[in-house]
């Protein structure tokens, strides 16, 4: 630990410069590391909840961090988010994860995060457009995540990137569906192809009896609207009998996979395309 060599003031509160520090230092370490390529997809399946057949890939962030090893999403989205580069990393993800996923077989999808900072400071839709260009991925393999965040400060725009997304035949998914703010009325409002029900709802699938009566909400909503459902967090086979039961769609867990490098996943190439 280095000193800090603070002149302490009475009322300087250490912890908030502490806080302070270990921030900054986040940010220059986090720009050293994009410039260094200590970035990893890992990649998750998501499966047929009855055939168990596989559907998609989602893509799934790391940081191979010099001293601290591994360092999961949830420690760096939020501070790249607010300070902006969120917009780089976004674009490396997209990149990396179209390039991969070009040489998987082809009825299996590439599922990318969108966090909503990318989604209001980028322009998504060019960004979007690079990475599958580059990759030469048909637009019908890609998904994005989109969590209720981006909907929340809504505004027409937006609304308009999603529905040229949409034409061009990617899919949208609504991510962690169920735990937000959601107004039902943005499920109308908006494009979604897919509801991703959040994993609280799987976690307490058998203590509580009312997680199964709101999966059970959720499927018939997604079918009504014509989305797909996809219940995440699945950890045991009483699990997923449940929420096959209710009629999930799809499925994705521990139980299934665990997010791995793309060198692990064992996707073997059904066809080599072009050499
Ligand atoms: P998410 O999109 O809801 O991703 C699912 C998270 O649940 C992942 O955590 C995954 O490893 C974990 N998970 C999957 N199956 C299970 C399970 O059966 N049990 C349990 N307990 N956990 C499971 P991860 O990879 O740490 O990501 C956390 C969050 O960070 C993600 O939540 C997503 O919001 C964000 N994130 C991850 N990768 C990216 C990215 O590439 N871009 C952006 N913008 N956000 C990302
Ligand atoms: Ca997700
Ligand atoms: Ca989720
Ligand atoms: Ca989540």
């Amino acid at each position: 630990i280095k000193g800090n060599g603070r002149n302490g003031f009475a009322f300087f509160d250490p912890s908030m410069a502490a806080q302070a520090d270990e921030r900054h230092r986040l940010e220059v370490d986090f720009r050293a590391g994009l410039a260094r390529g200590e970035f990893e997809l890992y990649y998750q399946p998501l499966v047929e909840a009855g055939t168990r057949r596989l559907r998609a890939m989602e893509a799934l962030v790391r940081w191979h961090h010099p001293d601290h090893g591994l360092v999961a999403p949830d420690r760096f989205i939020a501070m790249a988010e607010d300070t902006g580069l969120v917009g780089a990393l976004g674009e490396w993800i997209l990149q990396t994860a179209c390039a991969e996923a070009a040489s998987w077989p082809d009825d299996v999808k590439i599922a990318v995060n969108i966090s909503p900072v990318q989604f209001r400071k980028t322009n998504l839709l060019d960004v979007i457009m690079c990475a599958l260009v580059d990759s030469g991925l048909p637009p019908e393999r890609l998904e994005i995540e989109i969590t209720e965040r981006v909907l929340l400060e809504w505004e027409a725009e937006h609304l308009s990137t999603l529905h040229q997304l949409k034409t061009l035949g990617i899919a949208i998914a609504l991510d962690d569906f169920g735990t937000g703010y959601s107004s039902l009325s943005y499920l109308t409002a908006f494009p979604f192809d897919k509801l991703k029900i959040d994993r609280c709802f799987t976690r307490d699938l058998l203590a509580r009896d009312d997680c199964g009566a709101i999966v059970c909400a959720i499927v018939n909503l997604g079918r009504s609207l014509d989305m797909v459902t996809v219940a995440e967090g699945v950890e045991t086979e009483t699990q997923l009998q449940l929420l096959r039961a209710a009629g999930v769609d799809q499925v994705q867990g521990f139980l299934v996979g665990r997010p791995a490098p793309a060198a692990e996943l064992g996707i073997t190439m059904a066809r080599d395309g072009a050499a």
